[in-house]
């Protein structure tokens, strides 16, 4: 139902809708590549992002010229960065020191990934020198929001989920007890972990309260390995401020 394709820095999720593929988290440029490959010229409905961070939506673009008809997705909460009319929010030092640093050469393909932020449009940078460069150049909404329908998407629900971006959301398909999300919990452990790189982890905690009362038995994180078909896998989370 859920397929995942990996080598785009954030994994992407491509999930078979209504009307054609929805692609969750397109990631960067090698990940439109892969995308396209995986998909062929099967139609594509559908491109969103769990939030507007770079390694999940660097690569949109290009996978555009592959799915020109495609509509372009960010949650409301992206309308400040996508529009320009705000920066993007960057956590603060130490979250840099106990949330990414120690995580970057744990990732496969670290370097690879570097490569491929470095060549995807510079969308979404949350560095404090590029983060007003964020330019988007292609048509867009920021429509998704808690309580409503993705369309073509049906049985999935949005979570927002404000914490590691304020923008972030999650989404849940409660048949399949799914939960796909982004860079709310990541999976670098080996059985989850709440993001330590956050803009907020008062309000990533309150996310993660608010995510822990569904039942979870598949876990598809923005980063590390998929954790599936393991009963309520959110109370393995780690928490660790
Ligand atoms: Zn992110």
């Amino acid at each position: 139902m859920i397929e995942r394709v990996d080598g785009g820095y954030a994994a992407t999720y491509l999930i078979h809708g209504k009307n054609g593929w929805v692609v969750v988290d397109p990631g960067t440029r090698l990940a439109a590549d892969l995308t396209a490959t995986r998909i062929g010229k099967a139609p594509v409905s559908l491109i969103f992002a769990t939030h507007f961070h770079i390694d999940h939506i660097g690569g949109i673009e290009r996978l555009l010229a592959y799915y020109p008809d495609a509509v372009v997705m960010f949650s409301a909460g992206a309308m400040p960065y996508a529009s320009k009319r705000k920066r993007i929010p960057v956590p603060r030092f130490r979250r840099w020191i106990v949330g990414l640093i120690p995580i970057i050469p744990r990732l496969s393909h670290p370097l690879r990934n570097l490569y491929q932020g470095v060549i995807s449009a510079k969308t979404g940078m949350p560095f404090f020198v590029f983060r007003k460069a964020s330019k988007v150049g292609y048509p867009f909404q920021c429509r998704l929001q808690e309580g409503q329908d993705i369309h073509g998407l049906e049985g999935w629900r949005i979570i927002e989920t404000p914490g590691h971006t304020p923008d972030s959301i999650c989404i849940y398909h409660q048949d399949s007890r799914s939960l796909i999300s982004g860079d709310t919990i990541l999976n670098i452990s080996g059985c989850g972990e709440l993001n330590r790189f956050c803009c907020s982890w008062t309000d990533i905690e309150k996310s993660f309260r608010k995510l822990s009362a569904l039942p979870v038995e598949n876990l598809y994180p923005g980063h590390g390995a998929s954790l599936c078909g393991i009963q309520d896998v959110l109370a393995r989370v780690q928490i660790r401020p």
